[in-house]
């Protein structure tokens, strides 16, 4: 029969669910004390894939641990359903291309699609999720959609409004030109690429020194007719040089950095040599000699276009001197700004903010040549038009990273806009103390990527131009030029309400509120308490990251129910937080983000920030490149155990995985079937053996049992120690060591040790004593790998439990059973039968043993083959007067004895003179090994009994004929016998086929045949 793990799963699966195993193990903890988990929201508008099976595997194995521990962990689900991933899926599926479009199908039924869309793959979630075994309350979720989420979060917004950190101002973002709308820094941060494009240095001549020329150096030639200004950094030093005969560019005089002009020595050198280039420095200033100084614009608007200080300009790229766009960069809008104010002190014209591209990322009709295009598209031409012109100095490939949107995959733009912020640089020093109180897993996290981040907090550009998110609850006064209005610069009346819930909104429009969403909600108007006016809310939503950050308290409806939870930390902050690296500057940002604006402190303890899941060749995984791998696929074929098993071990949490299907087959192999081995041993030998005996009371959570075998103390304490050592790192979050403890103590020591030295106990007990004694151990040893195994691989584990827990209650009445290993307490380690001594001197056993095996293997003498003696040099070894651990050694390595001496020259000798009557032995040992083999070919029951017969050379026959009742006396063999003529024959094909398997083997390089038939 073929072992079928997915299927065993299936059947658990099916028990915890009749049995409600899960809300069982949560019901059983109420009374103690909670350990707090917080779920990250998935979006259901996309299938899961592997990477997030990485992730629920992580979360479930913490949760899981700490139930064991005693503790109640609530686990609610969440379902992440607002923003630009969901707009953007049901664009493409109603084939809209921009906001025009969307507006023209309607506001209203384009957020009811959308509100549709997020559960599209709703079950695929739900299904993975329980097949993989993760823990999860996906019975009430909380939905950022619903009223009870969005009042929370306008809860929050109206705090932060309150504390003066919510504002609007005109500034440069990162902007996507397709969804129309800005986005916020940790949203940028999520779309880098590396790109190669075309930086060019242009030209600019000064007006009053015709031919002489400032270099500028840029790599995005469409922001260049939005030029005002170039800016020089006052205190770094330029110089004048003029260039004749140069390759490639006209004749004239160049002013750029010192540095700049070093950079290419070797290029010039080369030219003059060449060419006969002639390159002379004229002039050497500082930057701030240039200030002033007027040039010639290459597409000229309304400016001063003069040279301007700027303490950012730096020499490291380029030439020293930055080509000044305001609208689009954000230095450039922040010098432009400071500067203008002292323009309009000075009575002198100010610097304009030329916006000449449109929100699509197009040309506006004033840049005439391209008008209408976008802009990224135009880049080539302008370089082209500029090369016509003589402008261009010069023009290089550049290798950079530039940002796109995360969602669509549009360049973005830096654009000048009117956006609400979150002013984050105001808390930023919360941030960062709150954050040093984090553990992040890695722990270079927490000052590495996540710490510089805090460190280079921008604020939080919080509004979206967008349809389906939460609505930004802040109303604003229409009225303009009021008449009451005196001061000059003030065009309206300036009011502003934050809305903090649903009631204050009814209360103020005096109409029910059901629908908080767009457009419904923009339709709610009320009259301003200043100047009587009409109050209007902004027409934008908020970032949907905004929604996820918000969760510790919106999943409870905070503050408007269950204030306890929060307020007297029941379910705040989070013991354990868990999700891919990528949310490093995402949720696990925005959740400390919204915390600290609120004042309550890190949000989590205890962060696990997982690697990338790659292809095997480091490859990302991408539906393009088809590489991707369905996660069922692989549950399927090798079970959520195994799967599981693999993300455990194959590297730490943080490391990125080269995920391989035969990675997860060697999982597979190597531990859950060597485990699963184990527990057939005892199933097949220990359980189904009944001896009268069996009702003697054992208690299996007591270690301290006295059993006198030697390898039966020697497993028992180490598992002692492996519990010990599991629970600390456990408790640690070490998850891969602790995982690796259990399999080299499944492997080395119950499988390849244990197992294996206490066969004969099991297989031909001397008497009822010694099977009771051998099976009570491995009873218990197995019982508590199912316990220490259940968060790591909770199928297999409950499996092993119910079985092995089965026979010890037929042991011990007294021990309550749990119904299922997840209802379990964590086992906890005696230390006082953890027997130093004793694993030394194992260890030195096993030693001996590895060092012999390698002795015969190098004598090319089978282990079959039994040998005289082997020698142990007995000043190295501790081992010599215990008789018990010399057996083990002997039956090992089969050897009839083993002597001490000092005059040995390795560690061990073995002696490999074969004897006549070795030989026998050797034969005997061979020819029963055959046997064993056939019976399990034929699928023979250990109980089963048969009859042989055989027919060899002389040599062997005679062998055999002598060692009758040796035979019959090793193997439950009734009938051995050399065959007897034609009765035992086979007809080859005919009916009277006597055996049911018949071999012929070669033993000493000699003819045996062999055949075996049930009776
Ligand atoms: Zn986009
Ligand atoms: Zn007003």
């Amino acid at each position: 029969m073929k072992l079928d793990f997915p299927k065993l799963e299936q059947k658990i699966l099916k028990f915890w669910k009749k049995e409600k195993i899960f809300e069982k193990s949560i019901k059983a903890r109420a009374k103690k004390r909670d350990f707090v988990f917080y779920e990250g929201p998935p979006t259901a508008n996309g299938k899961p894939g592997i990477h997030h099976l990485e992730a629920r595997v992580f979360k479930d194995i913490i949760c899981r641990y700490k139930t064991m521990r005693g503790f109640r962990v609530l686990r609610k689900a969440g379902w992440d359903t607002h923003g630009l991933p969901v707009e953007l899926e049901v664009e493409k599926k109603l084939g809209l291309k921009n906001k025009k479009d969307i507006e023209k199908f309607g506001i209203a039924k384009f957020n009811k699609k959308c509100k549709e869309s997020v559960w599209q793959y709703k079950s695929d979630w739900e299904d993975l999720t329980e097949k993989i075994g993760y823990w999860l309350d996906m019975k009430d979720p909380y939905i950022t959609y619903e009223s009870n989420y969005i009042e929370t979060v306008w809860w929050i917004i109206k705090r932060i409004f309150k504390n003066g950190l919510l504002y609007q101002d005109y500034k440069v973002i990162p902007y996507c030109p397709r969804c129309g709308t800005s986005l916020s820094s940790h949203e940028v941060a999520q779309g880098y690429k590396t790109i190669k494009e075309n930086a060019v240095t242009v030209k600019f001549e000064l007006v009053d020194e015709p031919g002489t020329y400032i270099l500028a150096w840029t790599t995005t030639p469409w922001t260049l007719p939005a030029n005002v200004a170039l800016a020089v950094n006052p205190e770094i030093d330029y110089l004048k040089f003029s260039l004749k005969n140069y390759p490639g560019i006209s004749d004239g005089n160049y002013i750029t950095s010192k540095k700049d002009f070093e950079d290419y020595k070797e290029e010039i050198g080369k030219n003059k040599f060449r060419y006969g280039a002639i390159v002379k420095i004229i002039d050497k200033f500082k930057g701030k000699d240039l200030v002033g100084k007027e040039y010639k614009p290459l597409y000229p608007f309304d400016a001063p276009y003069k040279v301007i200080a700027g303490g950012f300009v730096s020499i490291e790229e380029g030439t020293g001197v930055v080509h000044i766009a305001p609208a689009f960069g954000e230095d450039d809008m922040n010098v432009i700004k400071m500067l203008n104010v002292k323009c309009q002190t000075l009575n002198e014209p100010e610097f304009p903010i030329l916006l000449t591209v449109n929100e699509e990322g197009k040309f506006k009709k004033e840049v005439k040549k391209w008008a209408g295009m976008f802009v990224k598209d135009a880049d080539p031409l302008i370089i082209e038009d500029l090369k016509k012109r003589g402008l261009l100095f010069g023009e290089e490939l550049y290798e950079h990273d530039y940002p796109f949107c995360w969602r669509c995959k549009t360049p973005l733009l830096y654009y000048a806009k009117k956006s609400w912020f979150i002013r984050m640089t105001e808390v930023k020093k919360r941030l960062i103390k709150n954050n040093q109180k984090i553990n992040w897993i890695p722990s270079y996290l927490k000052k590495g990527r996540f710490g510089q981040w805090l460190k280079d907090l921008k604020d939080w550009a919080v509004s979206r131009e967008r349809y389906w998110g939460t609505p930004l609850p802040v109303w604003f006064c229409q009225t303009v030029n009021s008449q009451q209005s005196k001061v000059k610069s003030q065009k309206s009346c300036d009011n502003i309400v934050v809305i903090g819930s649903i009631r204050e909104l009814e209360k103020l429009s005096g109409k029910k509120i059901s629908e908080l969403h767009r457009p419904y909600i923009d339709e709610i108007t009320f009259k301003c308490d200043k100047c009587g006016g009409l109050m209007k809310r902004v027409p934008e939503v908020i970032d949907c990251w905004f929604d996820s950050g918000s969760m510790p308290f919106a999943q409870y409806h905070y503050p408007f129910k269950d204030k306890d939870l929060i307020d007297k930390k029941n379910q705040f902050p989070a013991d354990y937080i868990c999700e891919g690296v990528d949310q490093t500057r995402g949720w696990f940002y925005t959740l400390l983000a919204i915390s600290t604006l609120l004042g309550f402190g890190p949000p989590y303890k205890t962060v696990i920030s997982l690697g990338h899941v790659l292809d095997k060749q480091g490859e990302k995984m991408s539906k393009s490149k088809g590489n991707i791998v369905d996660p069922w696929y692989i549950i399927g074929k090798y079970g959520a155990d195994a799967s599981r098993w693999y993300f455990y071990t194959v590297n730490q949490p943080g490391d990125s995985k080269l995920f391989s299907e035969r990675d997860v087959e060697k999982s597979l192999k190597k531990f859950i079937l060597t485990f699963w081995n184990c527990f057939i041993f005892y199933n097949t030998y220990a359980k189904l053996r009944k001896t009268p005996q069996q009702n003697i009371n054992v208690n299996p959570r007591n270690y301290q049992r006295k059993s006198a075998t030697l390898l039966d103390k020697w497993i028992i304490s180490r598992l002692n120690g492996l519990v010990e050592k599991v629970t600390q790192k456990m408790d640690k979050y070490d998850i891969v060591f602790a995982a690796r403890d259990i399999e080299n103590f499944v492997i080395d020591d119950l499988s390849l040790w244990y197992i294996r030295r206490s066969r004969k106990r099991f297989q031909k007990p001397r008497n009822a004593q010694e099977l009771k004694e051998a099976a009570k151990t491995l009873a218990l040893v197995l019982e508590t790998l199912s316990k220490l195994s259940a968060p790591f691989t909770p199928f297999i584990a409950e499996n092993i439990y119910k079985n092995v827990s089965s026979f010890k209650c037929r042991l011990a009445q007294q021990v309550s059973k749990k119904m299922s290993v997840h209802l379990e307490d964590w086992p906890k380690a005696n230390k006082n039968i953890i027997d130093k001594g004793l694993e030394t001197k194992m260890e030195q056993a096993r030693k001996i043993v590895a060092m012999t095996l390698n002795q015969r293997a190098e004598a090319g003498i089978k282990i079959r083959q039994p040998l005289s003696s082997l020698k142990i040099k007995d000043l190295r070894f501790k081992i010599k007067g215990d008789k018990e651990l010399l057996e083990l050694i002997k039956d090992e390595v089969n050897v009839r004895e083993v002597v001490f001496g000092p005059k040995i020259k390795g560690d061990v000798e073995l002696d490999t003179e074969i004897t006549p009557e070795l030989k026998e032995k050797g034969v005997l040992r061979e020819v029963i090994r055959q046997i064993q083999q056939m019976r399990k070919t034929a699928g023979y029951k250990p109980k089963d009994k048969i009859m042989v017969r055989y027919e060899g050379t002389e040599f062997l026959n005679k062998i055999l004929n002598r060692n009758k009742n040796f035979v019959l006396r090793e193997m439950k063999v009734e009938d051995f016998c050399q065959k007897d003529g034609a009765l035992y024959r086979t007809v080859q094909g005919g009916a009277d086929q006597v055996f049911d398997i018949e071999k012929e083997i070669k033993i000493e390089g000699q003819k045996l045949w062999l055949a075996i038939k049930k009776i």
